[in-house]
């Protein structure tokens, strides 16, 4: 594969935690790349030569802003198109807007605001307004992205606000399937996202991991270069990808002969779920926990233990 796209989860913490995210963001998460990371990434990047764009999300980068800022300029300055993603929780007024934004400007190509009524509830309109009137004045492009549950797409809203439908995966699959209409698991022979053989971009979480759709990961650029991993990328042979290439989630149910559910509300549903039964079995591959609900929490004594999400 030659991905021209990088995504860095640059965090799997999270100012939220939306039901429809398929990471599992959490303020109690933990995971987050640091600066010499993302620097090793990014020269990763220039040595696969088909990489043209580095995009930041999370969980929220803003949260870890100075790493944020000096990834940005590191990918600006070597030539990369630069995107970033955020909830905007921090634009409550415009000139605060104005302090986070203007170090950005000139330096990224667009701002993501993932943005609906899983994020903001009452603040949605203020933070994106804020956002909108102080970007459009140091020149940089806004998307407003909001996932919607299907069949509730409003025809009336704003043009420039490009509204997809919930996909259940992560903790969509827990939280938001079990209300959503369900059909016989035999409709999922296909993946939905249409691109595992090929992706054009792949995700790169905190500990190096290099993902083709959340959890289902091809190689580790901290054990291995990127180049390599993607070059001897054979996604018939992988043990996740090609089954869910010959036959969708029903496949990966049917090769490796796993319990099942009789109806899921979407693919994604099936596959996660699928994956999830999997997971002790490909454990380097189905990573990192975070994708798969397992959050690390502090303690009343302050130190990390684990807790499983319970996935139904
Ligand atoms: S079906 Fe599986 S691999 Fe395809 S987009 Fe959904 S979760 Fe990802």
């Amino acid at each position: 594969m030659k991905p021209t796209g990088l995504h860095l989860l640059l965090s799997f913490q999270c100012s939220r935690e939306c039901d429809h995210c398929f990471v599992w963001g959490s303020p109690f998460q933990r995971g987050a790349m640091t600066g010499e990371t993302v620097k090793g990434v990014l020269d990763q990047a220039e040595d696969m030569k088909s990489v043209e764009r580095i995009s930041f999300g999370g969980g929220e980068p803003f949260l870890y802003y100075p790493v944020l800022l000096s990834a940005v300029r590191m990918a600006a300055r070597r030539g990369f198109r630069v995107g970033v993603s955020t909830n905007a929780y921090w634009a409550s007024c415009e000139s605060d807007c104005t302090e986070w934004l203007s170090p950005l400007a000139g330096l990224i190509e667009d701002l993501t605001i993932s943005s609906d009524w899983y994020h903001w509830e009452a603040d949605l309109k203020q933070h994106v307004l804020n956002v909108c009137a102080v970007a459009q004045d140091l020149g940089i492009a806004v998307q407003v992205r909001s996932v919607v549950f299907p069949g509730s797409l409003d025809e009336e809203r704003d043009p420039q606000i490009l509204e997809s439908p919930v996909e259940y995966r992560g903790r969509a699959s827990v939280e938001l399937a079990p209300e959503a209409p369900q059909v016989s698991w035999l409709e999922f022979k296909s993946c939905a996202c249409g691109d595992l053989r090929d992706p054009k971009e792949v995700q790169i979480d905190p500990y190096g991991n290099v993902h083709v759709c959340e959890g289902i990961t091809v190689g580790n650029l901290l054990k291995r270069p990127l180049r390599e991993i993607c070059e001897d990328y054979e996604p018939d042979l992988h043990p996740i990808v090609g089954p869910l290439l010959q036959g969708g989630p029903v496949e990966l149910v049917l090769r490796y002969g796993l319990d099942h559910k009789m109806h899921y509300a979407d693919a994604c549903h099936a596959c996660y779920d699928a994956r999830l039964a999997l997971r002790g079995r490909f454990p380097e591959i189905l990573a990192p926990d975070q994708m798969y609900g397992v959050k690390r929490e502090l303690d009343p004594l302050g130190s990390l233990s684990d807790s499983v999400a319970d996935e139904t």
